[in-house]
């Protein structure tokens, strides 16, 4: 009897992640991934230039709670794994027209203590006694809420907008008022009353940045998955155009062609996965849908080192609704700083990251004038040599963005995905947001896969 198949759609992190465990599980299984792109990796995409490594797309992934950390080990990279360098780790704010630091040992931009606040300028005399209230406040906790909600009504609008949004928001890329509190600060789900006090309680977390990235850069991991599943696995360059039940199994649709498995993973941003599902399974197409991924852009910029001199951190974090050009900037990266011995020694490189409010308004623009914009806003908070060379990165579908609700309509997704038999869904839309949650997610799909298979 041959062994059973399983076709993965979508060789970004999740895709190609679920591909390797399946085989570590069960060499035996015949899997092969198709892949839209000629590249694999999907967001993940690192720039090897002139000497420099520096990520366009995720730059680090976090440690806890540990898988992507233990996929490195197994894919021969844990030796090579960094950490963020902690003599520049603090990060600054843009606050009217200039940079502040962010006040050392908040969690998620909220204080473990009033003191914390004290001697910070990007907090009013009002702003900090209202963050104080916070140690007062009777609770009117309700069932899901969004981040914006609890820290406004705990902390006040500056915590919020000053400290909170520009970590949270840059990293999810949406309004923190629509963002699930339950996936974004999950260790205050069952908190009620005083966030400083539940703070003050948990031991502040020791050992440098939870972050990690191999040395070489994202890609290594990519390839190192890439070389585990082996070329005559792959299908590079060519997208899957319809998915349909074929007997138990499926029957996915390329062009002019058609592959059948026993098993489909679907590995794509939810909007692919939507319409490729669209007849085979209209209500989990719907369900797809109600994901929502941001548009990102990402402009580096090399600098002779002899003309720009970096301040000492690791970068700049700007606020949502910062006056224009700062408008659509959510953070700028001094990658010499945050990352030493990835730059090379006669340059300086700085990484600025866009949330575009809507992908048609910007993904169409030439690279020029999208890196020209890029300099007019980094001008705002340095003085900028010309650069030696610019390079722009694209992501129509960027930044996961979990609104109010997602755990549960991931469950849901998850549910109706698995009562259809064989199908399952992996990905930053129902287990990321970063691609720590993409590579767990990845892993236990590939267990209950083979599980499933018998
Ligand atoms: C600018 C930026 C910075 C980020 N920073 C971080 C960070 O520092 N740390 C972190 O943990 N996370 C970060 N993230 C998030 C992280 O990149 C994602 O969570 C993760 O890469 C998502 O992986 P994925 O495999 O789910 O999806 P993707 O990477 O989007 O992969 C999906 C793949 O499916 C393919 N595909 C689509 N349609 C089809 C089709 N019809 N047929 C076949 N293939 C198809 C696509 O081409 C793509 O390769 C960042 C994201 C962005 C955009």
């Amino acid at each position: 009897m041959s062994p059973p198949t399983v076709l993965v759609l979508g060789g970004g992190i999740a895709g190609l992640t679920t591909a390797h465990a399946l085989r570590a599980l069960r060499p035996d299984l015949d899997v092969v991934l198709l892949e839209a792109r000629t590249e694999l990796g999907g967001n993940v995409r690192t720039l090897h230039r002139d000497g420099c490594t520096v990520e366009l797309g995720p730059d680090a992934f976090l440690n806890r709670p540990g898988d992507a950390e233990a996929l490195c080990h197994t894919l021969g990279l844990g030796a090579t794994l960094l950490a963020p360098d902690g003599a520049s780790a603090g990060v600054m704010v843009a606050h009217r027209g200039g940079m502040l630091p962010l006040p050392d040992g908040l969690a998620l931009g909220m204080p473990r203590s009033v003191t914390q606040l004290a001697s910070t300028r990007l907090l009013s005399p009002l702003g900090k006694a209202r963050a104080a209230m916070d140690l007062f406040l009777p609770d009117a906790r309700v069932a899901d809420e969004s981040v914006g909600a609890i820290v406004g009504r705990r902390f006040g609008r500056e915590v919020k907008h000053n400290l909170v949004e520009p970590l949270i928001g840059g990293i999810y890329g949406g309004d923190l008022d629509e963002l699930d509190a339950a996936v974004v600060m999950p260790m205050f789900a069952n908190v009620r009353g005083s966030l400083i006090r539940a703070l003050a309680r948990t031991p502040r977390p020791t050992g440098g940045s939870p972050m990690r990235a191999p040395g070489g850069g994202l890609d290594g991991v990519v390839r190192a998955l890439a070389e585990s599943l082996g070329d005559d696995r792959i299908i590079r360059g060519v997208a899957a155009r319809s998915i349909a039940r074929n007997g138990r199994g499926w029957r996915v649709t390329v062009d002019g062609a058609h592959l059948d498995a026993d098993a489909l993973v679907l590995a794509t941003p939810p909007d692919a996965g939507r319409a490729l599902l669209e007849t085979a399974a209209p209500a989990l197409a719907e369900q797809l849908g109600t994901f929502r991924l941001r548009p990102a852009l990402t402009v580096v910029a090399a600098f002779a080192r002899d003309e720009l001199t970096l301040p000492r951190s690791s970068g700049v974090l700007i606020p949502r609704g910062a006056p224009e050009p700062l408008g659509a900037l959510s953070a700028v990266t001094f990658v010499d700083r945050k990352w030493p011995g990835r730059v090379a020694e006669h340059l300086t490189v700085v990484r600025a990251a866009f949330r575009p409010a809507s992908a048609a308004d910007w993904i169409p623009r030439s690279d020029d004038a999208i890196a020209a914009h890029a300099l007019e806003a980094l001008r705002v908070l340095l003085a900028l040599p010309a650069p030696r060379w610019t390079e722009v990165e694209r992501f129509e579908a960027g930044t996961p963005s979990p609104t109010v609700g997602h755990i549960d309509r991931a469950a849901r997704c998850r549910e109706a995905a698995r009562a259809l038999g064989g199908l399952s869904i992996v990905g930053a839309a129902v287990d990321g947001p970063g691609l720590a949650g993409c590579i767990r997610g990845a892993t236990q799909a590939a267990a209950a896969i083979v599980a499933g298979l018998g």
